[in-house]
């Protein structure tokens, strides 16, 4: 019998532990629709992640293996410009005071789009291809095993994955550059393939134009599937809640009260309403939401009782009709969200 690796291993049990903390810290600082995701299929994928409906946090062991990507990123740009390559990995721009180490520091190329709701990284600029040595090109750089490394070969980066494709063109559309040099290494034999990737600017709009209906949206829209085996479907994070009848996470973006505003910012109406100083909610107040939270009826999915006369219409509650033909309240005068989907569903 294989004991568990906490009695086997504590050591790399700690460790993996400190990597999962790390990564917790960034999944509450990843506030936008970046442009990876964007190149997805599933727009209700993409609204449940802007609305932060599940909480998907890699464990130790995958936060570090994709934390050895962004090392070999460094080792990647050391190669390139050891070929003679002149490489921008930052943008002198963006120079800002590090207060820890009282150091200037700067950071990535990055592009903001859909009222800074939307937001793209490059790993930099690159000048010196001998095809065209005066351009610069935006740059991207990825690194796969070999399985991975070979479908890239057979298929080609766009249908290989949409989701860098879509990197490199909201790079090229943000940067204001016209060509993207894509990297990719083989992590199993260290091979390396390169191709300049051509902007396509109808595909940029077309993104953006989805990334500003999923932002506009007040309800998630549809999704690619009602079928949980469907093949997209098996491997979407959402899916517990999208098809499996989890209970979506309270916090103010799951709340039928709060709405992105510019500036990548999320205002509470009943804040507006109460006429507060500020409807602004702080990313750090968005997290965890307050105890008037009421969840966005469609997340339910019960039915809204008295739905036709607009008694659904963003109150400080909702009612709904159980199939037994009680009602229950999520709200003021009823049940806090937690208390409510346990008692609406069982806990289920
Ligand atoms: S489970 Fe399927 S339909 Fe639901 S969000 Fe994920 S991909 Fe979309
Ligand atoms: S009512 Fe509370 S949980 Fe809802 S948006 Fe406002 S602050 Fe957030």
């Amino acid at each position: 019998m294989q004991l568990p690796i906490d009695e086997v291993d504590p050591v790399a049990v700690a460790i993996y532990k400190a990597y999962q903390r790390r990564a917790l810290k960034e999944w509450r600082q990843s506030n936008r629709l970046g442009a990876s995701i964007l190149g997805k299929d599933c727009v209700r994928e993409l609204w449940y992640s802007h609305h932060w409906v599940t909480k998907w946090v890699p464990g130790g062991q995958l936060k570090r293996l994709f934390d050895t990507g962004h090392i070999e990123e460094d080792r990647v740009i050391a190669d390139l410009r050891a070929a003679g390559y002149t490489v921008w990995e930052t943008d002198p721009d963006s120079g800002f005071l590090n207060e820890e180490t009282g150091e200037i520091e700067y950071a990535q190329w990055m592009s903001e789009f859909c009222g800074k709701h939307a937001v793209s990284y490059a790993d930099g600029k690159v000048k010196g291809h001998p095809h065209c040595p005066d351009k610069i090109m935006a740059l991207e750089i990825k690194s796969a095993n070999k399985k991975q490394f070979d479908k890239y070969e057979k298929d080609g980066l766009r249908k290989w994955k949409p989701t860098y494709y879509s990197q490199c063109q909201l790079a090229m559309h943000g940067l204001g550059l016209d060509r993207c040099l894509f990297v990719v290494i083989c992590k199993d034999d260290e091979r390396y393939r390169t191709e300049r990737v051509r902007y396509d600017m109808g595909f940029c709009e077309e993104l953006l134009r989805k990334a500003a209906v999923i932002i506009g949206s007040p309800d998630p829209p549809p999704g690619i599937s009602e079928d949980p085996s469907n093949f997209g479907c098996k491997f979407c994070d959402q899916q517990p809640v999208c098809q499996l009848g989890t209970q979506p996470l309270v916090n103010c973006r799951t709340c039928v009260h709060s709405r992105p505003v510019h500036d990548s910012g999320w205002h509470c109406e009943l804040a507006e309403l109460r006429g507060c100083a500020s409807a602004e909610i702080p990313l750090d107040v968005q997290g965890t939401g307050c105890t008037e939270h009421v969840y966005i009826p469609a997340l339910v999915g019960l039915k809204v009782a008295g739905a036709e006369a607009g008694a659904a219409d963003r109150g400080c509650f909702i009612d709904y009709e159980l199939s037994s033909g009680t009602l229950v309240r999520n709200g003021y005068g009823g049940l806090s969200s937690a208390k409510f989907w346990a008692h609406a569903f069982g806990g289920r």
